[in-house]
């Protein structure tokens, strides 16, 4: 053992954050020419997130959508009064304040 000092929630906590961090990595891989399974690696890491409770990193869950588990590059986006405007495929319109 390495980290000795480490609890074992800790470590799942750990290894999760990095599978997470994975499987949006492999989303974004696919979002072009394999939507479906892209979608898929979304579903898996928010499933993931909930089993081990562990976050998913804030950078990483502003950039799909809560509804369809799309990422948010493929939809439209559009600048409004300081807000990022973000209007999904599936038709779910999101704010994110440009800080
Ligand atoms: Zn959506």
């Amino acid at each position: 053992m390495i980290r000795k000092n480490k609890s074992q929630k800790e470590k799942v906590k750990e290894i999760a954050e990095k599978r997470i961090r994975k499987l949006f990595y492999l989303a974004e891989e696919n979002l072009s020419s394999k939507p479906l399974l892209a979608r898929r690696y979304i579903f898996l890491a928010r499933q993931l997130e909930r089993k081990t409770q562990t976050k998913i990193p804030k950078e990483l869950k502003r950039s799909f959508c809560k509804k369809c588990n799309l990422l948010l590059k493929s939809g439209k986006t559009r600048i409004k009064k300081g807000f990022k405007v973000h209007i999904c495929e599936c038709g779910k319109v999101r704010r994110i304040k440009i800080s």
